[in-house]
């Protein structure tokens, strides 16, 4: 990382999705260090940045544009190196692998050592809101307001040894997930809050994943979050 008051190029990635809702957010913090907001359209664009944000929209359009444009091995080498938050379709495109792929396969970085279901609430769910408890945030009493849009599920967390361990930061309570075939079968104990299903936000080294939206609400905090703790903090 940068330091001191050279300026720090914390940037968002937007091939498709909501660019413009991450810099409003960005743009809110105050920070000591100066915060530059780019979109990143090309591996030159990419090479001068610290950090990305991969942003919600439709992850198989996402991963076409960036093969489109040469990305996606640059994402995948800069995904080794530094920070990165995948919210919703950005999500999936972190995560190691993916189930309920369009057809012809969904393409990852694999940032993240966690399975995920696309569209894993199912097609009756299609958005729904929820407080949430999200640890390490300022005022962290105070719940954060979670929308979910056509979010994407998390199955499993699959660490190998020498994987930085995963962090869960907030959960869903047991009682909102889904009654769906592929989710939470009938004859299934759905009782555990451990369960993987459970969990909407999480963190593995220096990266962060949210299967929820917080950019469409007006509170900043996990954007200060990330840039504090995964941008400018020591990794976990
Ligand atoms: N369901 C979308 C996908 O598969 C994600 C939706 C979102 O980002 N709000 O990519």
């Amino acid at each position: 990382m940068q330091s001191g008051s050279e300026p720090t190029n914390h940037v968002v990635i937007a091939l498709q999705g909501a660019f413009a809702e991450h810099q409003v957010m960005l743009k809110k913090l105050s920070l000591k260090q100066k915060l530059t907001v780019v979109l990143v359209r090309s591996e030159e664009d990419l090479s001068k940045c610290d950090a990305l944000i991969l942003p919600g929209g439709e992850s198989t359009t996402i991963a076409l544009l960036a093969r489109l444009a040469g990305l996606l091995e640059p994402l995948r080498e800069f995904t080794k190196k530094k920070p990165v938050w995948g919210t919703c379709a950005g999500a999936i495109l972190l995560a190691q692998s993916v189930e309920n792929t369009k057809k012809g396969g969904q393409e990852v970085l694999g940032g993240i050592s966690i399975s995920i279901a696309r569209n894993g609430w199912g097609s009756q769910v299609e958005s729904f809101e929820a407080a949430l408890e999200v640890e390490g945030l300022r005022e962290s009493d105070r719940p954060f307001h979670g929308v979910f849009i056509r979010a994407p599920v998390v199955l499993s967390l699959d660490p190998k040894p020498l994987d930085p361990p995963i962090h869960v930061v907030a959960r869903l309570s047991i009682g909102l997930l889904p009654k769906s075939q592929t989710l939470v079968p009938e004859d299934e104990d759905d009782t555990d809050p451990r369960d993987a299903r459970t969990i909407v936000a999480l963190r593995q080294g220096r990266h962060l994943l949210t299967t929820f939206h917080p950019e469409l609400t007006a509170d900043h905090r996990i954007h200060e979050y990330f840039v504090m703790e995964c941008v400018l903090g020591t990794p976990v």
